[in-house]
């Protein structure tokens, strides 16, 4: 891994700021091996990786994603190729999908990624059947979404895929912190326990029998929020990107948040196969 210490001395700066801001990292290409899977509520699965290459994955704030790289159609894989800092993907593309970094442990030397499982993905049906010892290349993270600690409230929401980023949030908040985390599940059976600061509202939203990505339920949360006069809030949202449209009018409209303030990305979108994340 390249030297540290210019894209540290870039979070260290946006931490000591006043807005967040997307930080660079050199991105690394990796191969990992499957330790273990377990449910994290009914909807996520969580896979342990582990494996040698680890020890030059880097990881430091909770917004990081990486993508794991899978076979073409043609059934060759293909991967990136290495080019300083950054990695060329190169045509024809290969085939990824883009994850969380759920948690990183240098001294356990693993890495958790929580799948949400769903019919007809490539990446979920991978972790549905996959067995400890298999192995996967994962690229990046390219870089991270840094946000400093001095915002007066958080406002955290989406869906059960931005579930895994938005519990590393909660659990690396300092625990003075406060604010609103609204997060869409099916029912109960889908709510994972959470280390959320007391300050911080959790609210998971049920959307009981409609489909994945076609409620309105986590819009109809936000419009909940009463921002005081003075108040600095960062909001981050992710989620399916036709349900992101009316959530993203609300926090710049009526929250008053500007981009500086607020991250809103569409994470995946209902019929469309390995979306192209929309900002
Ligand atoms: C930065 C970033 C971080 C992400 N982090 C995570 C994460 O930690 N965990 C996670 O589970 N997802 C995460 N996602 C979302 C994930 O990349 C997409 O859901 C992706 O499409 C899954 O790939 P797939 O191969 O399973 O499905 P695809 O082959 O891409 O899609 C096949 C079909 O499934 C539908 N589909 C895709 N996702 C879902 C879903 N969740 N529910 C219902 N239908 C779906 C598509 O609309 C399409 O019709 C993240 C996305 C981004 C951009």
């Amino acid at each position: 891994m390249k030297d540290r210490s210019a894209y540290a001395a870039n979070i260290a700066e946006v931490l000591g700021g006043d807005h967040g801001a997307k930080v660079p990292y050199p991105i690394g290409l990796q191969e990992v091996e499957v330790i273990r899977t377990v449910e994290v509520g009914s909807a996520l699965l969580r896979i342990t990786f582990g494996g040698p290459d680890l020890a030059s994955f880097h990881s430091y704030v909770p917004d990081e994603h990486v993508r794991l790289i899978f076979p073409c159609a043609d059934g060759v894989l293909r991967l990136p190729e290495r080019d300083g800092a950054s990695l060329e993907w190169g045509t024809p593309r290969p085939v990824s999908r883009e994850y969380t970094v759920r948690r990183h442990s240098i001294p356990d030397g693993e890495l958790d990624i929580d799948f949400a499982i769903h019919p007809g993905g490539l990446a979920s049906d991978w972790a549905s059947t996959v067995t400890p010892g298999t192995k996967v290349h994962i690229a990046g993270p390219p870089g991270g979404v840094v946000v400093p600690d001095s915002y007066d409230r958080y406002l955290l929401a989406g869906d059960i895929t931005a579930l895994p980023a938005i519990a590393r949030w909660l659990e690396r908040m300092p625990r003075t912190a406060s604010g609103w985390a609204f997060i869409e599940v099916t029912d109960a059976d889908e709510q994972i326990a959470i280390d959320a600061p007391d300050g911080v509202e959790v609210r998971w939203l049920h959307r009981g029998a409609a489909e994945a990505g076609t409620s309105d339920i986590l819009e109809q949360a936000v419009r909940t929020v009463e921002v005081a006069a003075g108040q600095r809030v960062y909001a981050w949202v992710a989620g399916e990107a036709g349900c992101l449209r009316g959530i993203r009018k609300v926090v710049r409209n009526d929250l008053g948040i500007g981009p500086k303030d607020s991250l809103i990305a569409g994470y995946w979108k209902r019929g469309v196969a390995d979306f192209d994340r929309e900002e």
